[in-house]
């Protein structure tokens, strides 16, 4: 993985909850924002505008403090939906350039675009197209730095803040680390700061020039990645993380209810959406949630972690409604939402041999009637258990057809 002629990118969203709240008030332009909470409320700064940064004020910094700071700055609560919504688009126009791609926070990614050159010309020219698409359909904008590995590559990208480009390449990396503070590099906290400075190390240069056993002699093990992260060396590849997608369906009923059978009926229904999705995109889950909005609008989650990897619709039903009788025991109150969603998927490999002979029928049955749906429609075919649904709302299925 360590060769030369990877073309690693690191893409950073430049005060990313600032931003998203601009471009919806874009009176907040050019002034002090900070994104956290009222000035006088307890807790600390999520963002800070580069203009309140100008005051000193930072990410992680007690709201009370920035207010002393900029009293004249804008305060706001913020908004994680928001933000969550911002994020999931921004990743989406990444995805587009390519599957190599590692989203590292709800603002930031690697990617890895090595030989994509034939496709895409020089990477920097793909790094300005995934600039203008970011600054063009979430507006806000975006830095990036690209180098020959993950490391070079994120202290290109905060060199770039805000709205740069920076590429380092191949055997450039030791002049580029040079310069910089030692603070610069990952893994060097205060105290490692403290304990190099006694060296008389303040930039990566400084340390470049230590050996390796002085380091590790000094610093054990991280002296090691010292000695290489120095001369800009770190291996990692970019990880595309497959656990960490879900799929979900959920839905909000017109009246609040609380008629069992109908709700069981309904969870049948998203079981179904989402048991046909997991083959679809070829995948198994082992973690599966349930979802419930109550009518004063408070909403909880329960999961249950599964032994083996499954995708029948049997299967993620039986567990939904083992969690719906639950909740429904602990808190009887009408229901607004329901949902249900799995995570923690894996390829499908085989598992049948673990699994007991029904599953097998089952997974069987739900792939005649996949090939069944797909061409005349999911709603052509409904299976018995959703029957209720008929029943209570003939017109169910076009009311919910949450696709
Ligand atoms: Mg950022």
């Amino acid at each position: 993985m360590c060769d030369k002629g990877r073309k690693i990118l690191h893409v950073d969203l430049d005060a990313f909850f600032v931003s998203v709240e601009q471009v919806r008030n874009p009176e907040l332009w050019g002034r002090p924002v900070v994104v956290g909470g009222e000035p006088g409320a307890r807790g600390v700064v999520a963002c800070a505008s580069y203009e309140a940064r100008a005051y000193g004020i930072y990410a992680g910094m007690p709201l009370t403090r920035a207010y002393r700071l900029c009293p004249h700055a804008i305060f706001l609560k913020g908004s994680f939906p928001r933000y969550r919504d911002a994020s999931a688009r921004f990743i989406a126009i990444l995805a587009d350039f390519t599957p190599q791609l590692e989203p590292t926070g709800l603002d930031e990614a690697y990617l890895d675009l090595t030989g994509f050159e034939p496709i895409y010309g020089p990477t920097s020219e793909a790094a300005l197209s995934m600039k203008q698409r970011i600054k063009g359909e979430i507006g806000v904008t975006a830095s990036i730095g690209i180098g020959p590995s993950k490391l070079v590559a994120k202290i290109a990208s905060d060199l770039a803040k805000p709205d740069g480009l920076v590429e380092v390449a191949p055997g450039e990396e030791r002049l580029f680390l040079a310069p910089l503070a030692i603070a610069r590099l990952p893994c060097v906290g205060s105290k490692t700061e403290q304990l190099l400075k006694r060296l008389g190390v303040t930039t990566v240069g400084e340390l470049a020039d230590l050996s390796a056993p002085l380091l590790r002699a000094r610093l054990g093990s991280m002296g090691d990645a010292l000695y290489r992260y120095a001369r800009g060396i770190d291996e990692r590849g970019v990880e595309t993380p497959l656990a960490a997608k879900s799929i979900s369906r959920e839905t909000t009923f017109i009246g609040d209810t609380l008629d069992y059978p109908f709700l069981k009926a309904t969870l049948r229904y998203l079981s179904e959406r989402v048991g046909a999705e997991l083959r679809r995109e070829g995948k198994r889950t082992r973690c599966i949630t349930l979802k419930l909005r109550y009518a004063d609008f408070d909403t909880i989650t329960r999961s249950r972690t599964l032994k083996w990897a499954i995708n029948a619709d049997q299967a993620i039903f039986d567990v939904g409604v083992a969690l719906l009788g639950r909740a429904l025991w602990q808190r009887r109150q009408l229901v607004r939402l329901i949902g249900i969603g799995v995570s923690s998927l894996i390829g499908e490999e085989r598992q049948l041999s673990l699994l007991d002979s029904s599953m097998e029928c089952w997974e069987r049955l739900d792939r005649v009637i996949d090939r069944l749906r797909h061409r005349y429609g999911f709603t052509a075919i409904q299976r018995g258990q959703t029957l209720p649904l008929k029943d209570a709302f003939p017109t169910f299925f076009e009311l919910y057809g949450c696709n």
